[in-house]
C-alpha cells in the first residue's frame, strides 16, 4: 500500500494563527482512496526548513503532498522548493499566464507583475488548474515519487484535489480504507480507554481514542481489498466496544447527542421541554436545529434570574437560599417546574457557572447540574469540566443535559 505524507507549509499555522484543516481533510480524503497517511509535518516560509522537511518526507514516503506557500510574493517558495528538491526546471506557461491575467482583468483589478510568478511550472509535469483562486497546483512524478502542489486555501484546495489530484492519483490507490467513530457520552478518554485496552493495540482494524466537547470517541479504521472487506473487519470490533461501553455509547459515526435524542422522541412519541440558565437557549436551539421537531419540543425556557426560577418554574425561595441557584435540588425543581408548566413528558433543566467568572460563590467555574424529570423518574448529575471557558462550558453542559435524555429514552 502506497504511503504519503502531508507538508504544510505557513508560519500562520506554526503561530497558531490559522488552524490545519487541509490536513485533516486530505487524510480524511486519502484514506477513501486506500493511501495511508502516515505523516503531517508543518515549516513555516522558509525554503531551507522546507526543503529539508520534503527530502525527509521523500525518504520515507511514496508520495508527499505540500499545500500553502503558492501565492505570488515573495515569501511563496514552495513551488520553487519543490522544483528544486526534485530536480526540475522550471518555465512560463503561457496559457496559465494568459489565464491568470483574464482571471485579475474579470474583477477589474490590475495584475501585480509578481502574480506571473505562478506561472512557472516544471516542464514536463502536471499542472493542476485552479477554478477558484490563480496559483495552478502541480503534480510531479520523478524517481518513483510523487509529490503534490495544492494552493492554501481550503476553498481552492478542496475542489483541486476532487477535480485533479484524484485523478493523478489513482495508480497509487489500492484497496479501501474504512473508518467508523463510536461515540460515548458521560465517560472521560481515559477510562474509555482503560476499558478498551487491548483493543487500542490491534493492527486491523486499528482502534484510536480521542476526545472532542466533552465527548470521548473511538476511531476504528479497517484496510482490505475493498470496502465490503473493510466493513467485515470492522464490524465485530464496534459490536465489542458497544458491549464493553454500553449505556456510554450513543451512536456510531455523525450521528449528534441531540440528533439521537430527537430521533427517540419520534420513536417513542414523547416531548421534551427544557429549562435552562447558564446554557440560555443552547439546548433547546440544538434541539430544534433539526426540521420537524415540533411534534416532540414543545417549549424551551431560559431562566436566568432567581426570581423567574421561582415564578416560572416554581423553585423553593428555600431551596435558593439553602442551596444556591448552582445546585443539585434548584436543577431539579427545575426541570420537574418545567415539566409540569408544559405539560411535556420529559422536563430537562440546567443550572451552572458557565464562566468566566464565579458566581460569587466557592463553587469553581465549570461546575454545573443537570437534571431530568419525567413520569417516576428524577435524575441529576454533576458536571465538572474544570475549564474556563464559556463556550466550552455551555456545549458540555448542554451535551450532558441532553444525555440524560438520550439514556432515559433508550431505557424506556
Ligand atoms: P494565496 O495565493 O492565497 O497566497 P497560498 O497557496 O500561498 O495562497 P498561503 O498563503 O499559505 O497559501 O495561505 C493562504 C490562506 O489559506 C491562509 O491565510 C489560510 O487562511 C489558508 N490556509 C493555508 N494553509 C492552510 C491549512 N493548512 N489549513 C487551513 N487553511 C489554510
Amino acid at each position: 500500500m502506497s504511503v504519503c505524507e502531508i507538508l504544510s507549509v505557513g508560519t500562520e499555522i506554526l503561530l497558531g494563527d490559522i488552524l490545519n484543516t487541509n490536513s485533516r481533510y486530505l487524510s480524511l480524503e486519502l484514506a477513501k482512496l486506500g493511501i495511508s497517511v502516515l505523516r503531517h509535518t508543518t515549516v513555516g516560509d522558509n525554503a531551507e526548513r522546507l526543503a529539508a522537511a520534503l527530502k525527509t518526507a521523500l525518504e520515507r514516503s511514496d508520495i508527499v503532498i505540500a499545500t500553502g506557500g503558492l501565492g505570488p510574493t515573495q515569501d511563496d517558495i514552495t513551488r520553487d522548493v519543490c522544483c528544486q528538491v526534485m530536480g526540475c526546471e522550471t518555465e512560463l506557461d503561457s496559457e496559465i499566464a494568459e489565464k491568470i491575467k483574464a482571471y485579475f482583468d474579470s474583477k477589474n483589478i490590475e495584475m501585480p507583475e509578481s502574480n506571473l510568478r505562478q506561472a512557472y511550472v516544471p516542464k514536463g509535469q502536471t499542472v493542476f488548474e485552479n477554478n477558484n483562486g490563480t496559483a495552478p497546483g502541480i503534480g510531479i512524478k520523478k524517481n518513483g515519487k510523487c509529490v503534490v502542489i495544492l494552493p492554501g486555501p481550503p476553498y481552492e484546495m478542496a475542489p483541486m484535489y476532487q477535480e485533479s489530484v484524484v485523478p493523478f492519483l489513482s495508480e497509487y490507490s489500492e484497496g479501501s480504507i474504512v473508518s467508523h467513530t463510536v461515540r460515548t457520552m458521560g465517560i472521560g478518554e481515559s477510562s474509555m480507554a482503560e476499558i478498551c485496552a487491548d483493543l487500542l493495540e490491534k493492527e486491523n482494524p486499528t482502534v484510536a481514542p480521542y476526545a472532542k466537547k466533552g465527548e470521548a470517541l473511538l476511531r476504528v479504521t479497517a484496510k482490505a481489498e475493498n470496502t465490503d472487506e473493510a466493513e467485515k473487519l470492522c464490524e465485530p470490533v464496534i459490536d465489542e466496544i458497544k458491549s464493553r461501553l454500553g449505556g456510554y455509547v450513543y451512536g456510531i459515526d455523525s450521528e449528534s447527542i441531540e440528533e439521537r435524542v430527537v430521533q427517540l422522541l419520534k420513536e417513542k412519541k414523547l416531548t421534551v421541554a427544557t429549562a435552562e440558565s447558564c446554557t440560555a437557549g443552547y439546548i433547546s436551539k440544538r434541539i430544534t436545529d433539526f426540521p420537524g421537531t415540533s411534534n416532540v419540543f414543545g417549549c424551551g425556557a431560559v431562566t436566568y434570574s432567581n426570581e423567574i426560577k421561582q415564578k416560572l418554574l416554581g423553585v423553593k425561595a428555600e431551596t435558593l437560599e439553602a442551596y444556591g441557584a448552582v445546585s443539585e435540588q434548584t436543577a431539579r425543581e427545575m426541570a420537574a417546574g418545567i415539566r409540569r408548566v408544559s405539560g411535556a413528558d420529559i422536563g430537562i433543566a440546567v443550572t451552572g457557572i458557565a464562566g468566566p467568572g464565579s458566581d460569587g460563590t466557592s463553587k469553581p467555574v465549570g461546575l454545573s447540574y443537570v437534571a431530568l424529570d419525567a413520569e417516576g423518574v428524577q435524575i441529576c448529575e454533576k458536571v465538572e469540566t474544570g475549564r474556563n471557558d464559556r463556550e466550552y462550558n455551555r456545549y458540555v453542559t448542554g451535551s450532558r443535559a441532553l444525555n440524560l435524555a438520550r439514556k432515559y429514552l433508550e431505557d424506556k
